[in-house]
């Protein structure tokens, strides 16, 4: 009987000890597997920070990057196709932005055009957000074609104001968002590196998951970095994101560790895997323009060891206006922006600073985010955008 008893209490030792035991191998082979990635990483930041040092670029220290390849559960939702998508989210558009369509169609179908008329329509395009030089170019080509015309039915109206907007939106802009990187010395094919800009709570973090999920319908292999790592919960936000349609995130579990590190990691990442393009989220301080340019700088400079960037985008909410404009200037000017996201889109009756922020930056909007849903993310068409506005 006793003996009976000594052999439960040992096979009881045995069972708890050795689960014991293999709850703790994943944990350990993580640390592992992190420790190295880490040393490469450490190895290549240090030779950065002589080289900034060497350079003089007031670099002086860099915290050890902590980062770690979180693995991707089995891709669960599919996201919608892009194609139609401008389409579905035109409503949207013209909901917000009714005002504009509807309050230049109502004064253009006035029967004869005073300069009240005119002041009315250059105030109505200013309140969109237009901009002062492309509200005059619009009402300037549109006074000579209506006075040309003479009689004007509703029809032609809309079809002139149309052309005219059309016009200013600019459809000859090439609005790809470059997702193919180029061969390698190894012959091999890099991955696209596309940097995620902007300042914060635009909707970055949300802009680069969702663009995940249109790279996902479209069978592009996708890793992401979270080199956001001033904000919290931006990679836990982010990875959420790439878990839901089963994309890889490469992050820090230290908060405030190196961005550059992040960035650099998930890209070299990118690489060993042969995958199709690697999104970059980034913090978005509102900072001095030096402190920027350094974070953005030390960034790229890293990436760049790795991969060349095909696209800097910049994420912008089109619900601040003037302010928007001003952070779009400053960025454009220390982050080489390719490309514009235009946020909030549906909150908005400002849709004329796709407009403004083309002229002022100079590079096309290529992506509207038209609400909070992961899929109201659409690539942008002039001509819808423009079929938008009027309603
Ligand atoms: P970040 O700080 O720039 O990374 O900003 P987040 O991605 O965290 O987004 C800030 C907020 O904006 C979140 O509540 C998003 O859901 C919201 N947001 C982002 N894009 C859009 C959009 O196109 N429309 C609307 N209505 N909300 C958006």
């Amino acid at each position: 009987m006793t003996d009976q008893l000594w052999l439960w209490i040992l096979l009881g030792v045995v069972v708890v000890v050795g689960g014991g035991a293999a709850l703790l191998v994943p944990r350990t082979r993580r640390r592992r597997t992190d420790h190295l990635v880490d040393e490469h990483v450490d190895q290549d930041i240090e030779q950065d920070v002589e080289q900034d040092v060497e350079q003089g670029a007031g670099t002086t220290t860099v915290a050890p990057p902590e980062t770690a390849v979180e693995p991707a559960p089995p891709a669960l939702e599919t996201p919608e196709p892009v194609a139609g998508r401008l389409i579905r989210l035109r409503d949207r558009l013209a909901r917000s932005g009714s005002p504009l369509g509807a309050r230049l169609l109502s004064v253009l179908s006035r029967d004869h055009l005073t300069e009240d008329d005119w002041d009315e329509l250059e105030e109505t395009l200013l309140l969109a957000d237009i901009g002062a030089g492309p509200a005059e170019e619009l009402l300037d080509a549109l006074r000579t074609r209506v006075r040309v015309l003479g009689v004007r039915d509703p029809k032609t109206v809309r079809d002139l104001l149309r052309e005219e907007l059309l016009k200013v939106v600019d459809p000859s802009l090439d609005r790809e968002v470059a997702t193919t990187g180029p061969v390698g010395d190894d012959g091999a094919r890099l991955p696209a590196v596309v940097l995620v800009v902007g300042v914060n709570g635009t909707g970055k973090t949300t802009t680069v998951g969702k663009l995940a999920r249109v790279l996902v319908a479209e069978d592009r292999s996708v890793v992401l970095g979270a080199a956001d790592t001033f904000r919290a919960a931006a990679a836990d936000q982010l990875q959420t994101w790439g878990a839901r349609v089963g994309v890889e995130t490469v992050r820090s579990d230290r908060d405030g560790a190196d961005p550059a590190a992040v960035a650099f990691d998930a890209v070299r990442r990118g690489k060993a895997e042969g995958t199709d393009v690697v999104l970059v989220d980034t913090a978005g301080r509102l900072q001095n323009k030096a402190g920027l340019m350094d974070e953005l700088g030390k960034i790229t400079r890293v990436i760049t060891r790795e991969a060349p960037l095909a696209e800097v985008l910049l994420v912008l909410d089109a619900t601040t206006g003037q302010n928007g404009l001003n952070q779009a200037r400053v960025f454009g000017e220390v982050a080489g922006v390719t490309g514009i996201v235009l946020t909030k889109l549906d909150g908005t009756a400002r849709g004329g600073i796709v407009v403004a922020v083309q002229r002022e930056l100079g590079v096309p909007v290529k992506l509207v985010g038209l609400g909070e849903g992961p899929d109201d993310l659409a690539p942008f068409d002039p001509e819808q955008f423009v079929d938008g506005l009027l309603g």
